[in-house]
């Protein structure tokens, strides 16, 4: 085994330094974190918010300790207190702790073959804003597409109420990202090869000043998914647009791999003498269940939305049903090579595919259960995405107020405003 003299996304990951930072600020983040992740615990009779006391519990702190910490993390407007509930045992009521509202807001953002888009995530979750805009980005211009992406981040920003304050933004792109700062190196279906797309980004006022890193979409829109937490802990993402990410989650973390470039579900080859796809080989994936392909089969054109081939299909267009039969299986193929390799709870079905899926489930299933050696006794499910649309641009949101969380000390003490 060789040991990479450069780091890569994967090891910088395993050797963050030790900063020099106080056990207080430690133990601050470590506050903050089991109120934001017993948030995060959102599914009906989910717990209440914690108290102090629960904090002091679950952290192994002492009362007084996460006292002292939640205000601060009160003061910094990254926690607020619910009003008091009477409990059954004895003593004070006990006052909920729960993540703020409206105060600090992370950016994500995305820019895809047939949309981009912008929205702005507080910690409690919620979408205080967001934008986009339909085009045509193929073979695009990537200077131009970031401009246009820039005006939506400053709309973005203008519609955000005056006591927020934006952490940073992270952008989804569909394609290869080995580094969160760029450059990316490709994207097939945009034409976009080599761009330093974060220079390019903050060179326009709407973004300057604010930290901006890139990862790939369905390495996002997993994180997404594996927040909403209906697939389980081990599951496939796919995300399916004009091209077809996926990403690995393995014990609720993404498995990137080597450089951070897992996942070309896309690109994995159905028929080696089939049809040339974007990336310059034959026969891929991407060529049979791709939106593009699958629009192209049903006899529509390309730039429709996704919505006209579901109501053409609802409306009993056999061609419409045909073509997804179709993508179904060429899926069903792609993703039993995939559980062969990989042994995960559930394939969860993302991006246009969620809509899709009434149509797609048993022809992906069928392909699984007959492909995949181990489907006589485990037989993975196949799931619909729960990350709501647009689980890219919420994932890229979520791993901006993740370093807030992180680091809840830079926080304190800053002004109010975006
Ligand atoms: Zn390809």
């Amino acid at each position: 085994m060789t040991h990479p003299a450069v780091p890569t996304a994967a090891t910088a990951r395993r050797r963050v330094p030790a900063r020099q930072g106080s056990l207080r600020e430690h133990n601050l983040a470590l506050v903050l974190r089991h109120v934001l992740d017993a948030a995060g615990a959102t599914a009906p009779g989910a717990e209440t918010p914690p108290s102090r006391a629960d904090v002091a519990t679950a952290t192994g702190l002492t009362r007084g300790a996460v006292s002292a910490l939640v205000d601060l993390l009160i003061g910094a407007r990254l926690v607020d207190e619910l009003p008091p509930v009477v409990t059954a045992r004895a003593g004070r009521p006990a006052v909920p702790l729960v993540p703020a509202r409206g105060t600090v807001v992370g950016l994500g953002a995305e820019v895809n073959v047939d949309y981009i888009g912008v929205r702005a995530l507080d910690l409690a979750g919620q979408v205080l804003a967001h934008r986009e805009t339909a085009g045509d980005y193929r073979h695009s211009d990537p200077a131009a597409v970031l401009a246009l992406l820039a005006g939506l981040v400053g709309q973005v920003r203008a519609d955000l109420p005056a006591s927020a304050r934006v952490a940073g933004m992270c952008l989804a792109l569909p394609g290869l990202v080995d580094r969160v700062t760029g450059p990316l190196r490709l994207a097939p279906n945009l034409g976009w090869r080599d761009v330093d797309v974060v220079a390019l980004l903050t060179a326009h006022p709407e973004v300057d000043g604010l930290p901006v890193r890139l990862a790939n979409e369905a390495n996002l829109a997993a994180r997404a998914e594996a927040r909403a937490g209906a697939a389980g802990q081990s599951f496939l993402y796919v995300s399916g647009e004009v091209g077809i990410g996926a990403a690995v989650v393995l014990d609720g973390e993404v498995f990137a791999g080597r450089h951070g470039w897992s996942g070309e579900l896309g690109h994995t080859v159905v028929d080696q003498q089939g049809p040339r796809c974007t990336c310059g080989a034959r026969g891929c994936l991407e060529q049979y269940a791709g939106k593009d392909a699958l629009l192209r089969a049903a006899g529509r054109d390309v730039e429709e939305p996704v919505e006209a081939l579901l109501a053409a299909v609802a409306a009993g267009d056999e061609r419409a049903a045909r073509a997804l039969r179709s993508a179904g299986e060429a899926l069903g193929v792609a993703l039993a090579n995939f559980v062969n390799l990989v042994d995960v709870e559930t394939v969860v079905l993302g991006g246009i595919y969620a809509p899709l899926a009434p149509w797609l489930t048993d022809a992906v299933t069928a392909q699984l259960r007959s492909r995949v050696l181990a489907s006589a006794w485990a037989q993975a499910r196949v799931g619909v995405a729960a990350g709501g649309p647009h689980a890219a641009m919420t994932g890229a949101a979520v791993v901006v107020l993740r370093a807030v969380a992180d680091d809840p000390a830079a926080w304190l003490g800053a002004p109010a405003g975006a």
